[in-house]
């Protein structure tokens, strides 16, 4: 029996995926040279699907790396000089900061408590931060920053640039790209594919930062540096041999959502996170880890099991519906449950009825 995957990533493929990995072994897609014609049309068409499904503004532009955690190394290689700036509020935004720190950077630090989050209006940012970072949806805590708190912010930072990690919310956040400077995802998240393939979204003045660092020669020409990506990505193509699969799957998928529409995509989420967070607001054994509605993350429901998870997530797998267990040292305390795309309406309802049944 196949389970129903409601981790936040790797998760439950989008329901189209399966016909698409078939397609693509069909058509010689996992053979092709990443140099050839076939190859170059691939790449462009889930560029431009990408492009269409996000509303990206000219002058952005979208490159592949291996993952979101190598985003990580390319930006504080290519895009931080000297300092940067991290807000922290759980473990994925605390491995940029480690990132940036490891390859030498001045990365400041502002950390808040697991399950809270940060209040962008009342920070202050230090003249010489040439980056700001943040985590829009922190995986590790279900804690979501509102848009319009993180252009306010940028709006106030207007010479530095801003880097959003939207890892596990694109492409149910909705974002004026015009409003931010470079963004990454992995597409093992909401896109619903397997992992092993980050994208990388970066604008004009990324590049002309990369170019400024170079120009000082404290610029790293590695392979995948954002200066590499970028020459390759406008021949539609990579630095080295992609994650062709991945690709051409994303594309696909892109497709099928920009069928089905990202309203529709959007509403869906907003009803399902509801019957995520009413459950957990009114089962006796469950608390909602991020208290504060206005941080609560659409895309992850994080909750506190009392008296442990064991029993609960055992009961779950018996029937076939896999969720998340807490992250680091939340393990065997709380539960995530994603809500990505390609959980229908009547899985999450299932979900939810399931544990309301369970006695744990
Ligand atoms: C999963 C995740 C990452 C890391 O993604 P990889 O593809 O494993 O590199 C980074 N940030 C957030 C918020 C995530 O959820």
């Amino acid at each position: 029996m196949n389970k129903i995957f409601f981790t936040p990533g790797p998760s439950a493929l989008y329901f189209t995926a399966e016909q698409h990995i078939k397609e693509a072994i069909k058509n010689d897609i996992l053979s092709i040279s990443h140099r050839s014609k076939q190859y170059i049309k691939i790449h462009e068409e889930t560029v431009n699907a990408l492009k269409q499904l996000l509303n990206l503004p000219d002058g952005y532009q979208i490159g592949f790396t291996s993952s979101a955690t190598e985003i990580w190394e390319r930006i504080a290689e290519n895009l931080i000089g000297e300092n940067s700036y991290h807000f922290v509020n759980g473990s994925f935004s605390e491995k940029f900061h480690q990132t940036a720190q490891s390859l030498g950077k001045n990365a400041i630090l502002n950390e808040v408590e697991p399950g809270t989050n940060h209040d962008l209006s009342k920070v202050v940012i230090p003249d010489e931060v040439e980056l700001i970072g943040l985590a829009q949806n922190e995986t590790s805590t279900g804690a979501m920053l509102p848009v319009a708190d993180i252009e306010e912010l940028r709006s106030r930072n207007l010479d530095k640039l801003l880097a959003i990690d939207s890892v596990s919310s694109l492409p149910v956040t909705n974002y004026d790209f015009s409003k931010l400077d470079t963004l990454y995802f992995s597409v093992q998240k909401c896109f619903g594919l397997p992992a092993g393939l980050g994208v990388w979204i970066y604008n004009e003045r990324c590049l002309e930062k990369a170019r400024q660092l170079q120009a000082n020669g404290v610029y790293h020409d590695t392979y995948n540096s954002l200066l590499s990506i970028d020459k390759f990505a406008q021949k539609h193509q990579t630095s080295c041999t992609p994650n062709v699969l991945n690709i051409y799957l994303l594309g696909k998928v892109v497709q099928d959502m920009l069928t089905k529409g990202l309203d529709q995509i959007r509403q869906e989420t907003a009803y399902k996170s509801a019957l995520i967070y009413n459950l957990f607001e009114n089962h006796e054994k469950l608390t909602p880890f991020v208290k504060e509605k206005k941080f609560r993350s659409l895309t992850i429901g994080v909750a506190e099991v009392a008296g442990g998870t064991d029993k609960l997530m055992e009961a779950l797998g018996a029937k076939g519906l896999q969720v998340g267990s807490g992250y680091s040292q939340f393990k065997g305390k709380q539960i995530r449950i994603a809500n990505f795309p390609t959980h229908s309406k009547e899985q999450m309802e299932l979900l939810v009825d399931t544990i309301n049944g369970l006695d744990f």
